[in-house]
């Protein structure tokens, strides 16, 4: 699955413009689950089995898993052959509390979903599962992912060569395939949402974000989405008679294209939001047809961040095409390791609560686009741990996170913050 939108070293990725891109999926979704969010249900229906199914499955760690996940972990992975991009995601993935708990509890085999043409028949999971049972028995030493290798390279031929990849396409191909193989059947007797979202387009953002989302989860409902996925809102807007179009398109990571500036320019990870919601005109080639006007016109995209999920999962847009040339774009981004304060970004009214993040992970990138090397930076049990495929050292200086080659960035939403007392806690904006 290519991330639209994104280019990464030695990936089959979509070429052409970004505005292009963006236009089809401005979130780095894949294909079959944006046509899975355009299958809409009648609003509200079945929200109580649906969430009843969520409370059930939300926080189901025991106290006692809570503190195995809390050790766990911290253990090489072994490079099987120019694997390194695979260990780095692999890393971030098994330092995301959240996950490590729903997997170590052993409640994932109760969502195995085998029948599920869109998963791998529930042997990717199982996979990781004992990869990280693994790594948390090794803990202080390595091991060498044999079997994940193998049912990976079953899954998707795609990672089975010995060639460098992109992790962010592994990072989004973990996650579509985790959330494919543990998804939970649309609750029994309840119909199917409509297969669009038009009726949506009249109504405010807050309403119709809520709606987009309910209907989205009716067919799309895992522990993958209540814990990775946000939601964003686009508008196109023709310039000649002022029509509009909105769509609802679901995110699992956030692809943050860097500013335009020199090589030594330092930026900061606002302005690479800012660049990712910044409106935009689409015109020439990047022309909307409109369907009023029934002709390609010039139009206003807007862009809304319309529910920030739980894990925040950030990619540094350093790889891209200027014409037939594939490029990194190497500068330094500046971003908090503590308390990423996304409020300001919260347009919503029903999004009453506090969105302040703190960091837990990092996938590196080094070197250019042939080749290349990935590392990860993991925070255990609040100590941060640089992980060189088998190479495990304490990472004693924060300095050392925030570093030209951060590529993937792994958040995790701060709990039981009411808005006073994040004020109080010095929660700095960005
Ligand atoms: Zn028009």
């Amino acid at each position: 699955m290519a991330i639209l939108g994104s280019a990464g070293p030695r990936g089959s990725m979509v070429a052409g413009s970004p505005h292009r891109a963006l236009r089809r999926v401005s979130t780095g979704l894949p294909p079959r689950s944006a046509s899975a969010l355009s299958s809409p249900a009648t609003p509200g229906m079945g929200m109580a089995a649906l969430s009843r199914t969520f409370t059930e499955t939300r926080f189901h760690a025991s106290a006692s898993a809570f503190s195995e996940v809390d050790s766990h972990g911290v253990c090489g992975l072994k490079n099987m052959g120019n694997s390194c991009y695979q260990n780095s995601i692999l890393q971030c993935l098994n330092g995301t509390v959240p996950l490590m708990r729903y997997f170590a509890s052993g409640a994932f085999k109760a969502h195995l979903n085998p029948k599920n043409p869109l998963g791998t028949g529930g042997q990717l999971s199982v996979a990781f599962f004992n990869l990280v049972q693994d790594m948390s028995r090794s803990s202080g030493t390595f091991v060498a992912p044999v079997q994940f290798r193998d049912v990976l390279a079953n899954c998707a031929p795609q990672f089975a060569s010995y060639d460098q990849q992109d992790s962010q396409e592994f990072l989004a191909y973990m996650l579509d395939t985790l959330h494919e193989d543990l998804k939970r059947p649309p609750p029994p007797g309840i119909p199917l949402p409509p297969s669009d979202n038009d009726d949506l387009e009249s109504l405010d953002a807050a309403t119709g974000a809520h709606i987009a989302w309910d209907r989205y989860l009716v067919k799309n409902s895992s522990f993958l989405v209540e814990l990775f996925q946000g939601q964003v809102r686009s508008q196109l807007r023709c310039l000649t008679c002022g029509k509009t179009s909105v769509t609802y398109a679901p995110f699992m990571t956030m692809p943050l294209p860097l500013p335009s500036g020199s090589p030594r320019d330092v930026f900061s990870l606002e302005q690479c939001l800012h660049e990712y919601l910044r409106t935009e005109i689409l015109e020439g080639d990047d022309a909307w047809r409109c369907p009023q006007c029934q002709a390609f016109v010039a139009a206003e995209k807007s862009t809304q961040v319309t529910r920030w999920p739980e894990v925040l999962l950030l990619t540094l847009k350093r790889f891209s095409y200027v014409g037939p040339f594939r490029n990194k774009v190497g500068n330094l981004v500046q971003f908090p390791v503590r308390s990423l304060n996304l409020n300001a970004y919260v347009g919503l009214p029903s999004q009453a609560d506090t969105y302040v993040y703190d960091l837990y992970g990092v996938s590196n990138h080094f070197g250019g686009m042939d080749g290349g090397h990935y590392t990860a930076i993991v925070n255990h049990g609040n100590a941060w741990h640089y992980f060189d495929d088998s190479r495990v050292s304490k990472c004693d200086d924060e300095r050392d996170i925030v570093t030209p080659a951060a590529y993937n960035l792994f958040y995790v939403r701060r709990q039981g913050l009411t808005g006073a007392s994040a004020a109080s806690n010095g929660a700095s904006k960005l």
